[in-house]
Parts: structure tokens; C-alpha cells; sequence
């Protein structure tokens, strides 16, 4: 078993005026992991420190090899961490083979065998005495992972590494990768936009915002109990109704949607849940997602809210239909998904929500 565990990460640039991370803690396991956040949120610098290739202000790093964790630099990092960087930079003065070989641990003795082992992984073979402007990108891309590799790392860390391939390429080195990966058992740890992907590889996903560790965990959990509105928004279409909390006694609330017209609400006007003490504000959001809203044609049904389809887009697992409400003061824009893409643009129909998803967040 091996761990990394880095605790209290500072770094700021520019003499201090800009804070790129701010106390970050995070652990490196053998389970594949994920960061997500904004653009300018600290996500490379992170992996940078991470691979000791940017010396943090100020923060520790432990390691564990199974007996006990010890502190080490961040120095000593390039040991046991690779970095495979957003934007490639293979210089053209190398071979194939050299490249892959330069970049094997200096300690490591069978580097001849090494590299012939990973051009054979990445389907290199008869390139390896040719130089990366004569690669496809496809083989750039490869290259790239096999020089990462080279120096037998425990954990990779890989900067959107599927950003510039196109989808077919794209789905072929996902698997491909998977399977090498497994092979020489590194652990990768992915920086994405795509949610997707995080949810079909990493059991543990950290969510950056402001070079801060905004909300952790299963990334299920992050997309289904999101912990405000912001972390709602950032994983994808999100119901927010805005509602007043009045606390009853330890640990639940009641909450009532002022803002929606009286004949507009879900069949009750007051929610008794179990109520989240960080959304301790008066303010807060009755949040589901739209896998949490049926929706029917009016004619299909008599019960549920009345409302008119503003939008539809196609999505991959049904269409994502925009519906609107007259509150009070505004209107509500709600998402839901159709399955069966049978839903219309200016249609009317019944929405019903499954109460049991609805979650009491932070605005
Ligand atoms: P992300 O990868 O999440 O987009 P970065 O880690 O690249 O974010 O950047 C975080 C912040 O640090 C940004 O404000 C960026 O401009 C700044 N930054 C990153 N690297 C440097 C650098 N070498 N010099 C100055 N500022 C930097
Ligand atoms: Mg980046």
C-alpha cells in the first residue's frame, strides 16, 4: 500500500498578489482520483507540487509505503509522482527511443528493456528510431504518456489530458490506458472538465474553487448532495428553487417555497427533511436534479404542476427539457430529462418531483 498525503499546500506568484493555493490537503492513494474546478483555480499548480516540479510557499508531504508515513520533500516527489502536462512539449532533437530512455530513473538499470516494454504498450513500434514531428498526434499523445511512465511511477498525473483528441482517439486511448496503467500499476489522477469521466474512473473526487478544496468525496455524492448552489451549477443542470428555512428542533428544518405561487407548489407547501446544518442561512434552495422531475404530457395526466416547455436540447441519455415557473417575484427555470425524446418546445405538461431527492442546500 502507498499514500502521499500533502497537508496545509500554500503557493501564491507574483510576489505574493496572486494566491493560487491556499491550504489545500489531499491524499494520494491507489484509488483513482479526480479534480475538478473553474479555469484559474490552481488545478496544474496543484499537480505541479504534486510531482515536484513547483515548490510550494509553505505545506508537508508524508509518505507511506506500508510501514508508517514519513515526511519527505517535495523534491523527492519525482520519485514516486509523474506529471504529464496540459500542453505538450516534445522537443524534436530526440528519438522516440531516446526520449522514453532519458526519462527512465537514472537508478534503473534495465532501461533498454524498460523503454522496448512501454513503446510496446503504446504500439510504438517501428517509430522508435523516428523523431516526434514524424508522429501522428495520436502517437504524440502516446509518447507523452510512455516518457511519463518511464520512471516507474506510483501515481500519474494527468493535466486534461483528452482536451485536443478527437472522440474517436479519444475513446481508444481511455481504454488502452486503463489496461497499461493496471499493468504497471500506477494510479492516475485526473484533471478534467468532464464529469463523465470522473464518474467512470475515480472513486474520489476533489472539487478546487479559489485555490481552495471547496467540497470532497464519492463523486456521486458531490452531484447528487451538492454542498451550495455553486457546487450544483458546476456539475451540470440543476433545480434550484429559492425557499425561507424555519427551524424546528435539533437537526430539522421546515421549509417553505414563498416564492412560488400558492397553486404552483409540490402538492405540499412545507417540506418537514432532515435538514443540512451548513445551509443554516434563512435563505437557501430546495435543490434536485432533473432526473428528480417527471415530466407527462398535460393530456397524460391529472396530477402534478402545470407548466409550458421553454427549450429542448438533445443530450446523450434523453433530451434535457427547459420548463418555466411563475413565482411571486420571477420566474423558475426547471430542468428535466426526457428518455423517450417525445417532449416538445411550447408543449404543455404535469411535472411531478421526487420528493425523497429533493436536497436543502446554501444559496
Ligand atoms: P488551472 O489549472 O486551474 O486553470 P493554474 O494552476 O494554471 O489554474 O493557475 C492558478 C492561478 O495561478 C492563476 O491565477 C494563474 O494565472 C496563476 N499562475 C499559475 N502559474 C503561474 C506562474 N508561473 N506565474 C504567475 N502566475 C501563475
Ligand atoms: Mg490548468
Amino acid at each position: 500500500m502507498y499514500q502521499l498525503e500533502f497537508k496545509n499546500i500554500c503557493k501564491t506568484f507574483d510576489h505574493k498578489s496572486i494566491s493560487a493555493l491556499n491550504s489545500v490537503n489531499l491524499v494520494l492513494s491507489s484509488d483513482p482520483l479526480a479534480i475538478m474546478g473553474p479555469s484559474g483555480t490552481g488545478k496544474s499548480t496543484l499537480l505541479k507540487i504534486m510531482s515536484g516540479l513547483v515548490k510550494p510557499d509553505s505545506g508537508e508531504v508524508y509518505l507511506n509505503e506500508g510501514q508508517g508515513a514519513k515526511r519527505i520533500t517535495f523534491e523527492e516527489l519525482k520519485k514516486w509522482v509523474s506529471y504529464l502536462p496540459q500542453a505538450l512539449e516534445i522537443s524534436n532533437e530526440k528519438t522516440i527511443f531516446e526520449h522514453i530512455q532519458a526519462a527512465c530513473a537514472p537508478e534503473n538499470d534495465d532501461s533498454y528493456y524498460y523503454t522496448r516494454e512501454l513503446i510496446d504498450l503504446f504500439s510504438l513500434h517501428y517509430k522508435d528510431d523516428q523523431y516526434p514531428n514524424q508522429l501522428s498526434f495520436g502517437q504524440l499523445q502516446r509518447l507523452a504518456f510512455a516518457i511519463a511512465l518511464a520512471s516507474r511511477p506510483k501515481w500519474i498525473l494527468l493535466d486534461e489530458p483528452f482536451a485536443h483528441l478527437d472522440l474517436m482517439l479519444e475513446k481508444e486511448l481511455k481504454i488502452e490506458l486503463a489496461q497499461v496503467f493496471e499493468q504497471l500499476g500506477v494510479t492516475p489522477v485526473l484533471v478534467t472538465h468532464a464529469f463523465k469521466d470522473v464518474l467512470d474512473n475515480s472513486s474520489k473526487l476533489y472539487l478546487l474553487h479559489y485555490g481552495q478544496i471547496y467540497q470532497s468525496g464519492d463523486p456521486l455524492d458531490l452531484y447528487l448532495q451538492p454542498k451550495d448552489s455553486f457546487v450544483a451549477r458546476f456539475f451540470g443542470p440543476s433545480n434550484l428553487i429559492p425557499v425561507s428555512i424555519v427551524l424546528e428542533d435539533a437537526g430539522r428544518a421546515q421549509v417553505f417555497s414563498e416564492s412560488l405561487e400558492e397553486n404552483l407548489d409540490f402538492g405540499a407547501s412545507v417540506y418537514p427533511m432532515t435538514y443540512n446544518q451548513s445551509a443554516a442561512s434563512e435563505f437557501a434552495f430546495a435543490f434536485f436534479r432533473p432526473e428528480a422531475l417527471d415530466l407527462l404530457p398535460e393530456n397524460e395526466s391529472e396530477v402534478g404542476i402545470k407548466a409550458k416547455v421553454q427549450k429542448v436540447s438533445i443530450g446523450e441519455n434523453g433530451n434535457l427539457v427547459e420548463v418555466s415557473l411563475l413565482s411571486k417575484n420571477n420566474q423558475i427555470k426547471l430542468y428535466a430529462y426526457d428518455r423517450f425524446r417525445q417532449i416538445r418546445k411550447g408543449q404543455k405538461v404535469r411535472m411531478q418531483v421526487r420528493l425523497d431527492q429533493v436536497r436543502i442546500i446554501s444559496s
